[in-house]
């Protein structure tokens, strides 16, 4: 096997939404890195609908680009049609979601990750992956080629092993129309992962001549979403997207033709999102409810293909053209392309730490689809921290860790590396007790100053930020003050806030916020803190309370076997996941909170 002539600090294999963030952001602080992916042509490739953000993956996406990251600015180029959703609720609820055109979104993000300096990008399939002395030493692929570097992240999605269900065929494919990844499945066992199964589907594409417009509800584009914090020009016009219903004879065609289900026939054994159910699951599992609600979504501007949203199906192809149908406006549907539905590979939870290094190869990052998530931006959030720390590694860098506290990204990824995995695993608002914190609103005032550590923004931008930190808090206190001195005792904003005589209303009123105009981004920051400012003081007793244990490490090697008063229960989980700190041994199912003063009484003991 021909070795290739230079050897890289990091080496990404799969260049999907993970392996695209993991690349750019390990180039970007200055590693040597190379992007081998598959297939040049489907960098960035949308496998299911071409939409980005939604409720907690628009925080999401927002927290990416506060690290420096590139998916918000991507999707902001390449929109063609925004929302906020969630626009009536609370700030920790709203999310930005944008339709974008999926060609474009793919086509830009190579042509922007061909630009990096540092990065180089190869078409190669990784067939096999060399080790020694629990350190892997180089990946080969079906081209012949061997490559080197210092670490690896692995990005492989839904290709490992992935089997596509139309009805009763079946056949292999990493998704629609690709390969299937076999060799990299293999061989990552052979190093010792253990890889379970998982399942997912998408709906048919229909053409747009076959839609009756005239017969469905209009969804406009929302003005001023945005995901990136930076000045990004949009490419492209805004377009609308559309809403139908499933009737009736709908719920008929699907409950009569079941067994033409891959899923209800039993052929496929993988676990499917639950939140995100196929078409079939819904009418079988919400019998009761008349129809369901379908959007037709663009998937583009040059191309007259539109997703059907809500309709991901593994029935067959003639059930499926017969119940689309059966949609008010769809009853001359021609399909372009069938709903499908995929099973594939992923690796067991217990298996990483919380840089996404694997525990038991050190230079090996795992990030997107394999760890069991599903969805664009919790794989390119994972991308974003495994590249990081892959870099770091590299770099011989300490690890990038954000807690639960800081960010969504340190939720989903404390969730990945503390619980078992019964089905793909979707970030939600619900997921983050300290929603009220990590709102989409404030990711950059949170999140900039990891950024500049890690060297993804500049010392220009870090102090722009830092002086818009400064001007919200000065503001606050100036706030506080004027508000004090006309209830006279009270110490804070928040039992200001609280006090039961203070009429906020009356106040601002008399005192309006706006006295003082920072411009409509720190104004609104202000009004959301002051607004929420009981609640949020309350949330930031709740993190101060757990963050100690955050910082009392838990030894590699720590042999919990001997612990007495330990209950073997509790063993066996603390054996299984091996956290990395008293905080994530907290949140490991079946651990009470006296193994836990058990636990840190004896590693106090050992002079942690
Ligand atoms: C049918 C289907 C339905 C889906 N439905 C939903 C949904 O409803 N909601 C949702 O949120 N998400 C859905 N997804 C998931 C979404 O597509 C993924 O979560 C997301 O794309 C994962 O990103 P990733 O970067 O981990 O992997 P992917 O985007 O899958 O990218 C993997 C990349 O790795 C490359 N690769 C694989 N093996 C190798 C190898 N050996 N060598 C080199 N390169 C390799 C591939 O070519 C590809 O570029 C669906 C996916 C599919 C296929």
């Amino acid at each position: 096997m021909w070795i290739y002539p230079e050897k890289y600090g990091v080496i990404v294999i799969g260049g999907g939404h993970a392996g695209c963030e993991a690349a750019y952001v390990s180039a970007k602080k200055g590693v040597r890195t190379l992007l081998l992916t598959m297939n040049l042509d489907t960098i960035a490739k949308l496998s299911c609908n071409p939409s980005i953000g939604g409720t907690a993956k628009g925080h999401i996406v927002r927290e990416i680009d506060a690290m420096g990251g590139i998916m918000g600015k991507i999707a902001d180029q390449t929109s063609i049609h925004y929302r906020m959703l969630n626009a009536s609720k609370g700030p920790a609820v709203q999310a930005p979601r944008a339709q974008v055109d999926r060609i474009a979104y793919q086509f830009e993000m190579k042509k922007t990750l061909e630009g990096i300096p540092n990065l180089e990008i190869k078409q190669g399939t990784v067939e096999n992956i060399l080790f020694e002395n629990n350190s892997i030493t180089g990946v080969t692929t079906l081209e012949g080629v061997t490559y080197e570097a210092e670490s690896y992240v692995v990005a492989s999605g839904t290709f490992l092993n992935g089997q596509i269900f139309i009805g009763h065929i079946s056949f292999s494919g990493g998704r629609s129309g690709d390969k299937p990844s076999v060799g990299l499945s293999e061989s990552l066992k052979k190093l010792g992962l253990k890889l379970g199964k998982l399942k997912t589907g998408t709906p048919p594409r229909i053409h747009k001549r076959s839609i009756d417009f005239s017969k469905v509800e209009i969804q406009p584009s929302d003005e001023n979403v945005r995901f990136s914090f930076d000045e990004v020009k949009p490419l492209l016009s805004q377009t609308n997207c559309f809403i139908t219903y499933t009737t009736e004879q709908t719920k008929e065609i699907i409950q009569k033709n079941l067994q033409k289900s891959a899923l209800y026939s039993g052929k496929i054994t993988g676990l499917g999102p639950r939140y995100c159910p196929s078409l079939e699951d819904k009418v079988v599992r919400f019998s009761h409810r008349d129809r369901h609600q379908v959007f037709l979504e663009p998937e583009g501007q040059n191309t007259s293909e539109y997703y059907l949203s809500g309709m991901s199906s593994s029935m067959s192809f003639d059930v499926q053209l017969e119940f689309i149908r059966s949609i008010k406006g769809l009853e001359n549907a021609e399909i372009m392309r069938p709903a499908y539905a995929i099973e594939y590979d992923y690796a067991l939870s217990g298996q990483i730490y919380s840089s996404l290094q694997t525990k038991l190869i050190d230079n090996l990052f795992l990030a997107g689809q394999i760890n069991g998530t599903t969805g664009y931006e919790e794989a390119a959030g994972q991308g974003l921290i495994a590249g990081i720390n892959a870099a770091n590694k590299a770099l011989k860098k300490e690890m990038l860790y954000l807690s639960r506290a800081s960010s969504y990204l340190g939720v989903m990824i404390d969730d990945l590396i503390s619980k078992d995995l019964l089905e793909p695993y979707r970030m939600f608002t619900s997921r983050a007790e300290h929603r009220l914190i990590l709102r989409q609103d404030n990711a950059l005032l949170r999140l900039f100053t990891y950024a500049y550590k890690e060297g993804l923004i500049s010392e220009e931008r870090y102090k722009e930020i830092q002086s818009q930190k400064e001007l919200i808090e000065k503001e606050k206190q100036r706030l506080e003050t004027t508000y004090k001195s006309l209830l006279g005792k009270k110490s804070s904003l928040s039992q200001i806030l609280c006090h039961k005589e203070f009429d906020y209303q009356k106040l601002l009123q008399e005192y309006p916020l706006d006295v003082v105009d920072h411009g409509k981004e720190i104004n609104n920051q202000i009004q959301i803190e002051i607004n929420y400012a009981g609640y949020i003081s309350r949330q930031e007793k709740e993190i101060a309370k757990f963050e100690y244990l955050d910082k009392i490490n838990i030894p590699k090697n720590f042999t919990y076997d001997k612990i007495i008063g330990l209950r073997n229960e509790a063993k066996e989980k603390l054996k299984k996941f091996l956290p990395e700190n008293l905080s994530v041994a907290s949140r490991l199912a079946g651990i009470s909170p006296a193994d836990i003063s058990i636990l840190m009484i004896m590693l106090k003991k050992n002079g942690a």
